[in-house]
């Protein structure tokens, strides 16, 4: 048996591997599901062995896969203007 790490040890574990959930309840080994927090502010229930691999929740991960469709600039900055986002290209200026 793997000894079982301890929640410092988890968190920096999470760090390592680029996840960006943060432990919101004691660890208690890699297959007990506790909460994480999303950086969105969402959070939900997951396998520490799971989180390891899964950096966000599912609703991040969805935007995230539907802006790497988004194909060209003009069209990121037209997603950006009916989000009414104010953001200015740093190019082209
Ligand atoms: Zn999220």
């Amino acid at each position: 048996m793997s000894k079982k790490l301890t929640q410092q040890e988890y968190i920096d574990k999470l760090k390592s591997s680029k996840s960006e959930l943060i432990p919101l309840e004691d660890y208690d080994g890699a297959l007990i599901k506790i909460k994480h927090k999303c950086t969105c502010g969402k959070s939900f229930s997951i396998k520490p062995s799971h989180a390891y691999n899964n950096h966000k929740c599912k609703d991040c991960a969805l935007k995230t896969s539907s802006l790497k469709q988004v194909k060209t600039d003009s069209e990121y900055l037209e997603e950006l203007k009916k989000l009414n986002i104010k953001v200015k290209p740093l190019e082209n200026i």
